[in-house]
């Protein structure tokens, strides 16, 4: 019998499945492929003949595990329970083990580990997607799919700690995360900015770094510990009430694979299970613990849509308390889409690796959101954010059914309805 403790610890999980098939009407790479070895039944399948020895880790190859968004809709859907998440990431830590981790992956994750060399990464390619056009940076990193990037890291922006507007009511610490520190600043100003409104006092710990989910769900487990390491040792220095991002993955790694990644760390295990009593989705923080009471706005009404991030649909009880913060503006209404709860298509590393089958996938939720209606789309990743803004962009504006979308963070949301950014950016 083959040696693979990973999947070996989760045989039980996996004898459970009865090869039903339900999993395959939400699994975004099966209807993407219409390949079974592409299904989460499919997958599940060779690591059962994998563990039996009929097939090793090298005739896999990378992609049946790669080539996965890691939406976890499979997980939510299969009435056999099967937490397919872990299942998956074990899958490619055990591949990462015997065929080694892809070198672009590799390289990412080394630079995300020592922040300043990220820094001058991302500040160089965003010189060179200005002076050459994005397509530039693509080329150079192979045909990767890399986001418009900002022209300087957005963490050094903020003062370590932002005072509450009026009374201190709480004190929270802000977990930025690489999307908003390179790529898209509006959630995380917004959200900072909702949070000192509200009497929070807002603590960013500047020796932050990636939150390690990247690494992890790619089998590079050692990278996610080192990392995870220095950012539970900067949040409990910073001695806060609760840690919260304004992107719903890298809250979720906090409460989700942190703690699955250090379980056995005598050292970390207890750090990363206080980190995870202490971390809550954005939303919900500010709307249970927070209690806000929003201003009239004299802005007019407005039709919003909502995008439901995987971590939240699929990990969490989020997408509920999204829907309510919301609903207490004045002046919004929901107009609900369709498959709010299936993936956007950014699946992290998915997307840089397979950008054209990613982008088709956006394709699809596209069509989703302007089939709502609504004018204003909203989602609580700003990962989601900028991988749907770039699905509209790409959609025929000539074509039935268009009209324009504004995509925005429910922070965003809500200090455009209430005013409070106003002269500020
Ligand atoms: S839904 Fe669950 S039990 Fe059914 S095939 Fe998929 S993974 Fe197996
Ligand atoms: S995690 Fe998502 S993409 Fe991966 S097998 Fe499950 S449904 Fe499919």
């Amino acid at each position: 019998m083959a040696d693979y403790p990973e999947i070996e610890r989760r045989r039980e999980e996996l004898q459970k499945c009865v090869t039903c098939g339900i999993c395959h009407a939400v699994c975004p790479t099966y209807l993407l492929s219409g390949r079974e070895l592409l299904s989460p039944r499919g997958r599940i399948v060779l690591l059962r003949r994998m563990l039996e020895g009929d097939i090793s880790p090298d005739e896999i190859g990378d992609d049946a595990f790669d080539f996965c968004t890691l939406c976890y809709a499979c997980q939510t859907a299969c009435p056999a329970g099967i937490k397919t998440d872990m299942l998956f990431i074990a899958a490619r830590k055990t591949l990462a083990d015997s065929n080694g981790i892809h070198r672009t992956k590799r390289f990412v994750f080394n630079s995300l580990e020592r922040p300043k060399i990220a820094n001058r990464l991302v500040m160089l390619g965003s010189f060179i997607q200005r002076t050459f056009g994005r397509r530039a940076v693509d080329t150079l990193t192979g045909g990767m799919n890399i986001p418009d990037l900002r022209p300087r890291p957005l963490l050094h922006e903020f003062d370590e700690v932002v005072n509450p507007v009026g009374r201190r009511r709480t004190r929270v610490g802000f977990f930025l995360g690489c999307v908003s520190n390179y790529v898209a600043d509006g959630p995380a100003v917004a959200a900072i900015e909702v949070l000192r409104r509200l009497g929070a006092e807002v603590v960013v710990p500047r020796g932050q770094v990636c939150c390690g989910a990247p690494a992890f769900n790619n089998g590079d487990f050692d990278t996610a510990r080192r990392l995870a390491r220095i950012n539970l040792g900067v949040f409990k220095e910073a001695d806060v009430d609760a840690i919260l991002s304004p992107d719903a993955t890298c809250a979720g790694a906090f409460r989700h694979e942190l703690p699955e990644l250090l379980r056995d760390d005598p050292e970390l295990g207890k750090l990363a299970e206080d980190a995870k009593e202490k971390s809550m989705d954005w939303s919900s923080f500010v709307l249970d613990v927070l209690d806000p009471h929003f201003p009239e706005s004299n802005l007019p009404p407005i039709d919003i849509t909502i995008h439901d991030p995987c971590h939240l649909a699929h990990t969490g009880n989020g997408s509920t308390a999204v829907r309510r913060l919301l609903q207490l503006l004045p002046g919004v209404n929901i107009l609900e889409m369709e498959e709010s709860d299936i993936c956007c298509g950014f699946g992290g590393a998915f997307s840089a690796i397979y950008p054209r089958d990613s982008r088709s996938w956006t394709a699809r939720k596209i069509e989703k959101i302007l089939d709502s209606r609504a004018r204003v789309m909203v989602a609580a990743s700003p990962g989601c954010i900028v991988q749907i803004e770039r699905g509209l962009a790409e959609r025929d504006t000539k074509a039935p059914g268009y009209h324009e979308i504004k995509t925005l963070h429910p922070a965003e949301l809500i200090v455009e309805r209430c005013g409070w950014l106003q002269g500020k950016r």
